[in-house]
């Protein structure tokens, strides 16, 4: 039944698999705002759950560009992760006739660990083998009992020991060595329909989506080689068209989740300003006024002092 799970989330683009047991996930420290409607207890969501199938959708980063606006490209696997693990869970329902619940609200993180599809990284990331931290990771609850002897959920990586680079590339000071990250000051973490915290807003330089930094410098990513960042999507992350409100050719790459119209101009203000963009002045400056949203409002604010008044 195993390889014809692995056979089928093949098929689906999920590269590598692997089954944990359904026994609770106990969380330790602060929880992402995100993470709070997340469930320690998996049968609570599936009742006769015998496992959580794991499974890895590897990526390749972009090579960074200076001066210009982007996303991460973990992103765009996410979405397609997601729309995945869906067609798979239906798939192994009608072909092998088990039931199956895709992206169920769990803890993935010391689920990949404990099933062994991964490793946990002192820079709260779990690398899968070859593909190291660039994989989005999607589970499956199933009612077929096909769990490894576990591993511990946060072990972490022996890669890790006599490591710190991620510690000391942090540009925020985010992460305390342990793997856990504070996410009030991460970049990533910062949770979506707030404003950015203001301190933090220099150190995201150009990008709308994410941060890469602790993942460049990880040696467990070192077979990942970046890819060239799609010229369709560069034309979509087009500054003047997201300070316009045209924010529709990101959908099909960042799906309507991450591609929210707010969070996006308010990012796209904070690049602006971080690049340096004053040709943007004349589009910034009535979003000063926008009765939408307060979050754009005072990003706009923001961004336009910094154009006028910053060296
Ligand atoms: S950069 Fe080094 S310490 Fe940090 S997660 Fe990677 S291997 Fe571990
Ligand atoms: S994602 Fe960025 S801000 Fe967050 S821990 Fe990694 S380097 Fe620091």
């Amino acid at each position: 039944m195993k390889d014809r799970l692995i056979a089928l989330a093949r098929s689906f683009g999920f590269e590598e698999c692997a089954f944990a047991s359904v026994r609770p996930v106990r969380q330790t420290g602060p929880l992402h705002p995100q993470a709070a409607v997340l469930s320690e207890e998996i049968t609570d969501i599936m009742p006769d759950a015998k496992c959580v199938m794991l499974c890895a959708m590897p990526y390749r980063p972009f090579i960074p560009e200076a001066g210009q606006a982007h996303v991460d490209a973990y992103y765009l696997t996410s979405n397609r992760a997601h729309e995945a693990v869906q067609q798979l869970a239906r798939a192994i329902a009608e072909q092998l006739s088990l039931s199956a619940v895709p992206s169920p609200p769990i803890f993935i993180k010391p689920l990949a660990v404990r099933s062994g599809l991964g490793e946990f990284g002192r820079n709260g990331l779990v690398s899968v083998g070859q593909y190291g931290t660039r994989a989005a990771l999607q589970t499956v609850l199933l009612n077929a009992d096909l769990a490894a002897p576990e591993h511990e959920d946060r072990a972490l990586s022996p890669h890790c020991t006599s490591c710190g680079a991620c510690v000391k590339a942090c540009p925020v000071g985010a992460l305390d060595g342990t793997g856990r990250v504070d996410i009030s000051r991460c970049l990533r973490a910062q949770p979506e329909g707030e404003a950015f915290p203001e301190p933090l807003r220099k150190s995201l330089g150009g990008s709308l989506l994410g941060c890469d930094i602790c993942q460049r410098v990880c040696p467990r990513n070192a077979q990942v080689i970046p890819a060239a960042m799609p010229d369709e999507l560069r034309r979509a992350l087009d500054l003047s068209q997201l300070l316009s409100g045209n924010f529709k050719p990101l959908i099909p790459f960042l799906g309507k989740n991450n591609a929210r119209r707010q969070r996006l101009t308010a990012r796209a203000l904070i690049a602006a300003a971080n690049l340096k963009r004053h040709d943007l002045l004349p589009l910034i400056a009535p979003l000063r006024e926008c009765r939408e949203s307060e979050m754009v409002k005072e990003h706009a604010e923001w961004a336009y002092d910094q154009l006028n008044h910053a060296e």
